[in-house]
């Protein structure tokens, strides 16, 4: 069979498979991925399934009956073991798969506590899959002690959700301060004043030395040479691209898949999308780890497979829900140089700017500054920041300005 190969069942994936079928309606569109579920969204992961609000078909991105409606071939629970470009073909359980484009979606994977501080223990879990969830989940009972390790959106939502059901929470991150690669001190204390209003033991600048028991996780030795007990730990200590299919098939790497701005790989009919694809963006290389990325690429690729010829223009935003506060992201804040706050603590937003450029917004229950920001930023207007902190501001006006 040839036609449109899909490697990776996640939300570029699927995204893909609807974009190229409504596209095209004639197109043979195997859609691979490693994992046994139907493609799903992986947010509610750290947020309300975990917390046990949502139940697990609400996940799936699409009902089983979309993909036969769309003749779309799912083959689930089979990982592509190779690709040989030269050929055109793709190695799914033993079978050749043809193929004219191949979409690589491979996503991203947890980076692994190493096994010689204790990553291999029972009672020690990453936050990627839904699998990972249903072995953490029974571990989260009130009273019990986790510890959080990595102060990024996926520990801190993990946090959130141990402290909200009653868990003894310690979290340990060893930078400075938590949130430090993505977000603005400004932005972290306000979501670290959350967290110690409900309970959890926030540790910055201080490490996990190595987690410690025997076949199961009972303790953990900080780098502060503190020793705690423990019942399970979380690790959320970064994520790198899946680029391992890829590298093994000599397509060319640089922090991810390398994709041109239509998607193309290195390699002739083969594209990738989604948090394993990196891409240029003004000057440098970019990842993207977000539903919207994941999407919005994907879809992109779709059609320029199908000959669209368009540019891929990011619209970066990404969103975190933490306890009953919501924090909504829009834009890049890469090279910030000033940070202007509108509100007291919550709500708020917080405007990132570039000497007079509006790069970014943070914005703390606040979806209307949100709006507004993301709207402003995708014009490229930079309203002054005075005008932006002043709370007499009517905001939606300085889009019509
Ligand atoms: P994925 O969804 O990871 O899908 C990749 C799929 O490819 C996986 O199923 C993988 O098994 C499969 N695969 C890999 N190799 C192979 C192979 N060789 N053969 C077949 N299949 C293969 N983003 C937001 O914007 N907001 C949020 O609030 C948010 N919260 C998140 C919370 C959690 C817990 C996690 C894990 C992520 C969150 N994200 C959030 C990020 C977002 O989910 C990802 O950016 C998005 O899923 C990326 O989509 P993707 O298709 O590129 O990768």
């Amino acid at each position: 069979m040839s036609g449109i190969v899909i490697v990776g069942g996640g939300q570029a994936g699927a995204a893909l498979a609807a974009k190229a079928r409504a596209l095209d309606a004639d197109v043979a569109i195997p859609l691979i991925g490693a994992e046994a579920d139907l493609p799903y969204q992986r947010p509610p992961l750290s947020k309300g399934y975990l917390l046990g609000d949502m139940a697990r078909e609400r996940l799936y991105l699409r009902p089983s009956e979309f993909y036969d409606d769309n003749a779309i071939t799912l083959r689930l629970g089979a990982p592509v073991a190779g690709i040989d470009t030269a050929a055109r073909r793709s190695e799914v359980g033993g079978d050749g798969l043809g193929y004219d484009h191949l979409a690589l979606t491979t996503g991203s994977v947890p980076v692994p506590l190493p096994a010689a501080i204790g990553g291999e223990l029972d009672g020690v879990f990453t936050v990627r899959t839904l699998a990972d969830i249903d072995r953490m989940e029974p571990n989260f009972q009130a009273g019990a002690r986790v510890l959080i390790v990595g102060g990024g959106y996926i520990g801190l939502e993990a946090a959130a959700v141990a402290g909200k059901l009653g868990l003894k929470v310690p979290l340990v991150e060893m930078s400075e301060r938590f949130l430090g690669r993505v977000a603005s001190r400004e932005t972290a204390d306000i979501v670290r004043a959350v967290h110690v209003e409900h309970g959890v033991d926030i540790r910055e600048g201080v490490g996990l030395e190595r987690l410690v028991g025997e076949g199961r996780v009972t303790g953990a030795v900080l780098s502060d040479g503190t020793m705690l007990a423990l019942d399970f730990a979380v690790i959320g200590i970064g994520i790198r691209p899946d680029t391992r299919l890829a590298e093994a098939a000599g397509i060319a790497c640089d922090y991810g898949i390398a994709v041109d701005a239509m998607g193309q790989t290195s390699e002739p009919g083969v594209w990738a999308a989604g948090d394993c694809a990196s891409f240029d963006y003004r000057g440098r290389r970019l990842r993207l780890e977000s539903v919207q990325n994941a999407i919005d690429q994907a879809e992109a690729v779709a059609a320029n497979m199908l000959g669209a010829d368009t540019g891929y223009v990011p619209k970066p935003w990404f969103w975190s829900d933490q306890y009953d506060m919501k924090l909504q992201i829009a834009g890049l804040n890469t090279g910030y140089d000033r940070v202007v706050q509108r509100g007291g603590a919550r709500p708020c937003s917080l405007w990132y700017y570039a000497q007079d450029q509006l790069l970014a917004v943070d914005a703390v229950d606040a979806a209307r500054d949100y709006m507004v920001g993301k709207r402003l930023i995708e014009a490229g207007k930079s309203p002054d920041p005075a005008v932006i902190a002043d709370p007499d501001t009517d905001l939606k006006a300085l889009l019509k300005a």
